[in-house]
């Protein structure tokens, strides 16, 4: 079982590690190879039902029956070939089918199998609390970007996908912003963390990485979860640390700073802007790919009335969807290249290799994360290299290093 430690239990006086030293806990990872063969078999579940319903809008001629059905919403069009009102009621109407069909895989993976496995402290209200706050902002805002994008389908049928990964490029850079200040409140309590042993050694190593570090700060995580976490957030004047309390409350100070020197290592490395730029790139090719399917089909069927046509959205679903599935491993695999380096900076920056293994050790434990998963899991589905593999990256350092003395 994991061992608990307490803050005040002096691990800093200690010169040793080996009290603290977690060690795995097979019992444990049984638990969390079923938990993960579950989630990974939900996942396939659920795209194949995103794979059925978009086929039946695709072929079956809903999609056409939907758009006639909303002919009543067509009459206003402040702009040629742009219908507002059909396109966010075609929208809203499409998005609440899929919701309501997906409701029963999103209570169970959401709510019920993170209960069975006592990773989460939620109560059901609180947890249909998040969700419908997370749908109060995202609904308004998805309504906005189709319009957007329609308009731009209308107006400019050709150069469309550019301006849109353009001001795609554009939101996600102001969100990245905003999201910590803004968004991230709503659902946790963010305190600066206070004044102590961890803080100064936090600070210690920002000086050391020379690098302005606005601020780091507790989240009460363990509202909602057993699981711990950190992370950087925030882009220029918002950057910032963020660490879980269930981390700060059960690890040692040396694990718990080998985890701000990863996290100082993504602001370092400017991991953000990098991982904001990749994205956007691709999504720019996905768009492009778009682009091509609709000049294609609405070219060959002639019941679809143009570019701008509502019932061109399960079209425009499909290729970012399977355009999403193909290039999954490759943004993946460029997250687990920037993790590792976190990593390595971790280890570099505080030389405390014990601590790292230890808090790895601490977080498979805690999080029921997978040691080693099939490399083919890992390959598509893990944004940070698994802890199996980061453990062994952490002793071949402690070995090169060794050597190299
Ligand atoms: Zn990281």
């Amino acid at each position: 079982m994991l061992r608990a430690v307490d803050e005040d239990a002096g691990a800093t006086a200690e010169p040793a590690m080996e009290p603290a030293m977690a060690t795995l806990d097979d019992a444990r990872q049984e638990k969390a190879r079923r938990f993960a063969r579950q989630r990974q078999a939900l996942m396939l579940v659920n795209l194949g039902i995103s794979a059925v319903v978009i086929a039946v809008l695709l072929f079956s001629g809903l999609s056409f029956w939907l758009r006639d059905a909303l002919q009543f919403a067509a009459g206003w069009q402040p702009i040629p070939g742009w219908e507002p009102l059909r396109i966010a009621l075609y929208f809203i109407v499409l998005g609440a089918v899929v919701a309501i069909i997906d409701a029963p895989l999103t209570w169970y993976s959401g709510y019920v199998l993170p209960h069975r496995y006592g990773l989460s402290t939620q109560r059901v209200g609180a947890w249909l609390l998040d969700g419908a706050k997370s749908l109060a902002i995202s609904l308004p805002i998805e309504i906005l970007a189709v319009l957007f994008v329609y308009l731009l389908l209308a107006v400019s049928p050709n150069a469309w996908w550019l301006w849109t990964g353009l001001a795609m490029l554009l939101f996600t850079v102001v969100l990245a912003n905003l999201a910590p200040i803004l968004l991230l409140p709503l659902f946790y309590k963010l305190t600066p963390l206070p004044d102590g042993d961890v803080k100064q050694r936090a600070l210690a190593l920002a000086a050391q990485a020379h690098t302005r570090v606005r601020g780091i700060y507790s989240m009460n995580m363990s509202a909602k979860t057993t699981a711990a976490n950190a992370a950087v957030m925030g882009l220029g004047n918002t950057r910032r640390i963020v660490i879980g309390d269930t981390l700060l409350n059960h690890y040692t100070p040396d694990e718990i700073e080998v985890v701000v020197a990863h996290e100082l290592g993504h602001q370092v490395h400017r991991d953000i802007p990098k991982l904001i730029i990749v994205q956007s790139v691709t999504m720019l090719g996905g768009l492009y790919l778009v682009n091509l399917a609709l000049h294609a089909v609405v070219g060959a069927f002639p019941a679809y009335q143009g570019l701008s046509d509502p019932a061109t959205m399960p079209l425009v679903a499909a290729v970012l969807g399977i355009f999403g599935l193909v290039v999954l491993p490759l943004t993946n695999g460029f997250s687990r290249v920037v993790e590792r380096q976190a990593d390595g900076y971790a280890l570099e920056s505080t030389g405390k290799v014990a601590a790292f293994i230890s808090a790895m050790t601490r977080l498979a434990n805690q999080n029921l994360a997978e040691l080693s998963p099939s490399p083919l899991v890992e390959f598509f589905l893990y944004n940070h290299p698994s802890i199996g593999n980061r453990l062994a990256f952490a002793r071949t350092y402690a070995e090169k290093r060794g050597k190299a003395r």
